[in-house]
C-alpha cells in the first residue's frame, strides 16, 4: 500500500489535502491523472444507469433517470432518514493516548490458559489485547513480542493460534490493552459518535439554524421522488440514479481513499412493487458485479457477501437484508473490504419521508388506480472513491523487468491517457508530425504528447501511469508516414500507418470493453 500511495502523489493521481499546512486528516485531493481516472470511472457508472441502462429480466432495457441533488437539504429530512437520531457508531475513547476507535472495528487477542494463570503488565492482571481488524498479522505478532507474551498462548511455532481472536464480550475493560497502549484498563465504554457534520445556515448561528452536510447521496433521491414522477414519464419498477459528494465525521480515517471524510457515492434507488423485490434484488446483484469486472477487477478480488444479522439496520431486517460486494485491497487481504452495499431498503424512506412531511408519496398504478401503495427501494450504493481505490490497487502490476518497475494495468476504458505520442527525437522534422497526429487523435481521446527526454525515460512514464498505448515518431515516419506502435502490458512493437492510428485506438478500446 505504501508503494501505491507514494506512486499516486509522485504521479499526480492523489494528494493529501492542504499538504503544504501539514494536511488535514480525511481529505484528499485528485490530481491530474487522478481526476480522470474517477471521471472515467463515474462517467461509466452514468452511461451503464442512466444512458444505456440493463437489460431486465422481460428482456427489454430497465427504466433509470438522474438526479443532482443539494447537499445541504431540510435538516427534517434527516431526521425522517433516521441520521439525526441513528447515524452514530459507537466509539471507544483510549485514556492513555487519546485516540478513538470505532468498537465494532476492534477485536480482541485473548490469552486463555488452562492452568489458571495469568499475564500481566505493570502488575496488572491482562486477559487480552485489543487491535484494529485490519491489522496484520506480522503487526500482531510484533506487538505481541513487544509485550513479551508467553509462547504458551502462541503456538509452538510462534504464530498466533486463529480461534483466539473474539468479539471481547465479557471481558472487563480494565484487563483489555486497547490497541495503542502500554498498559490495560485505558480504553472507555463505546459510546454513540453522530457522524454528519454541522453547519449552519444564514447569518445567525443557533438552534433553528443548524444544517447537515449529506452524510449519503440516497436521501436526496427519495426527497425527489414525488417530483421525478411527476414531471416524467417513469412507472414501477424504475430507478433514480445520482452521483456526488457525501461527508461523514468517520472517526478513524484510514487505508489512504478507503475511508476519507469527504467521498463520493454513486447511488441508485430502484423502485418497484414490494412483491418483485427478490427478483430485482437478485437482478442487482448480478448486474453489479457484472459493472466492477467490466472496468476491470477481477473476479479472484471480488466477493459478495451477505450482512451478519447484527449488522443489518432496522429496515434491513425486515426484508430481504443487504449484501456488500467487497474488494481485495491490500491493506484488507487476504480479506476483502466493502466497495458497494446492496440493501433492501423495504419501503422505510419513503414511508418516513411521508410521515414526517405530510406529502403523499403513495404510487398509484396508472392501469389501476385503486391499486395504491409506497414502493420497496433496491438500492446499490457504490464508492466511487473506494472504486478509483480498487482500479488503482488492481491494476498496479510489479514487473523488474521493464525501467520504471512497474505498470497501471488499467482497463482502456479507464485508464486517464489512452495513448501517448512521442517523438523520437526533439529534431525539426519528428515533433510537426507528433504534433499532427496528436491534434487529430485528441479530438476522440484523452492524449498525451511528451517530447522531453529519453524515450526510455518516456515509456517508463506512461507504463507508471498505466497509458495503453504508445505512438513513436522516427525518420521512418518521415519517409513512409508510419509510426511504431508499443502495447503496455507485453512491450510488443508493431509498426501502422499514421492515419491508422486513430482507427486503431478505437478498435482496441472498443474490443477491450465489456
Ligand atoms: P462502512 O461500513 O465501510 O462504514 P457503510 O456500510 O456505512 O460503509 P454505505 O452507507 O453503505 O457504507 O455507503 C455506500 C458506499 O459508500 C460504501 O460501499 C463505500 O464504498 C462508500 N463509503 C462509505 N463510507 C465511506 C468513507 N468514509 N470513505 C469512502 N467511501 C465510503
Amino acid at each position: 500500500m505504501k508503494d501505491i500511495v507514494s506512486l499516486c502523489k509522485r504521479r499526480g493521481f492523489i494528494f493529501a489535502a492542504s499538504e503544504i499546512y501539514g494536511g488535514i486528516n480525511g481529505f484528499w485531493d485528485y490530481g491530474p491523472l487522478g481526476v480522470e481516472l474517477k471521471n472515467n470511472l463515474r462517467d461509466r457508472w452514468w452511461k451503464d444507469m442512466v444512458i444505456t441502462p440493463p437489460i431486465g429480466p422481460d428482456g427489454s432495457p430497465v427504466e433509470i433517470v438522474g438526479v443532482d441533488s443539494a447537499i445541504i437539504q431540510n435538516p427534517k429530512a434527516w431526521v425522517a432518514s433516521g441520521h439525526v437520531g441513528g447515524f452514530s457508531d459507537p466509539m471507544m475513547d483510549d485514556r492513555e493516548t487519546k485516540l478513538r476507535y470505532r468498537a465494532d472495528h476492534i477485536k480482541y487477542f485473548v490469552l486463555e490458559t488452562v492452568d489458571g494463570s495469568y499475564f500481566t503488565v505493570e502488575g496488572k492482571k491482562v486477559r487480552a489485547f485489543a487491535f484494529m481488524q485490519d491489522t496484520p498479522p506480522e503487526e500482531i505478532e510484533r506487538r505481541l513480542k513487544k509485550f513479551k507474551v508467553d509462547k504458551k498462548y502462541i503456538s509452538s511455532d510462534g504464530k498466533l493460534p486463529e480461534l483466539v481472536f473474539s468479539s471481547g464480550d465479557g471481558i472487563p475493560l480494565e484487563e483489555i490493552i486497547g490497541p495503542d497502549a502500554s498498559k490495560p484498563g485505558t480504553l472507555t465504554e463505546p459510546k454513540a459518535f453522530n457522524l454528519m457534520f454541522q453547519t449552519y445556515v444564514g447569518a445567525m448561528q443557533s438552534e433553528d439554524s443548524i444544517a447537515y452536510l449529506r452524510p449519503e447521496t440516497a436521501q436526496g433521491i427519495f426527497l425527489n421522488y414525488k417530483n421525478v414522477l411527476d414531471s416524467s414519464r417513469v412507472r414501477v419498477p424504475f430507478g433514480i440514479a445520482q452521483i456526488g459528494k457525501a461527508f461523514r465525521n468517520e472517526v478513524n480515517p484510514r487505508n489512504f481513499i478507503f475511508r476519507s471524510r469527504e467521498f463520493e457515492q454513486m447511488e441508485l434507488e430502484w423502485f418497484c412493487h414490494p412483491s418483485e423485490a427478490k427478483i430485482w434484488r437478485d437482478f442487482w446483484f448480478a448486474e453489479r458485479q457484472r459493472f466492477w469486472k467490466s472496468v476491470g477487477l477481477s473476479s479472484a478480488n471480488l466477493q459478495i457477501r451477505d450482512h451478519d444479522s447484527d449488522e443489518l439496520s432496522h429496515y434491513a431486517k425486515a426484508g430481504l437484508g443487504t449484501a456488500d460486494i467487497e474488494y481485495r485491497f491490500p491493506f484488507t487481504a487476504p480479506g476483502f473490504g466493502e466497495l458497494e452495499g446492496i440493501a433492501h431498503r423495504c419501503d422505510f424512506d419513503l414511508t418516513q419521508h411521508q410521515e414526517h412531511s405530510g406529502a403523499k408519496l403513495e404510487y398509484m398504478d396508472p392501469n389501476d388506480n385503486t391499486n395504491r401503495f409506497i414502493p420497496h427501494v433496491i438500492e446499490p450504493a457504490a464508492g466511487l472513491s473506494r472504486g478509483v481505490l480498487a482500479l488503482i490497487c488492481e491494476a498496479y502490476t510489479v514487473d523488474e523487468k521493464r525501467p520504471s518497475g512497474l505498470y497501471l494495468n488499467f482497463h482502456p476504458s479507464m485508464a486517464p491517457k489512452k495513448a501517448a505520442i512521442l517523438p523520437l527525437t526533439a529534431k525539426d522534422e519528428h515533433v510537426p508530425l507528433a504534433q499532427k497526429l496528436y491534434l487529430d487523435i485528441r479530438e476522440d481521446f484523452a492524449v498525451d504528447l511528451d517530447i522531453k527526454q529519453n524515450i526510455g525515460k518516456r515509456y517508463a512514464r506512461q507504463d507508471e501511469i498505466g497509458t495503453p498505448y504508445c505512438f513513436t515518431i522516427d525518420n521512418d515516419t518521415v519517409n513512409d508516414q508510419t509510426v511504431t506502435v508499443r502495447e503496455r502490458n507485453t512491450m510488443a512493437q508493431e509498426r501502422i500507418h499514421m492515419d491508422k492510428v486513430k482507427s486503431f485506438l478505437h478498435e482496441k478500446i472498443r474490443r477491450s470493453s465489456v
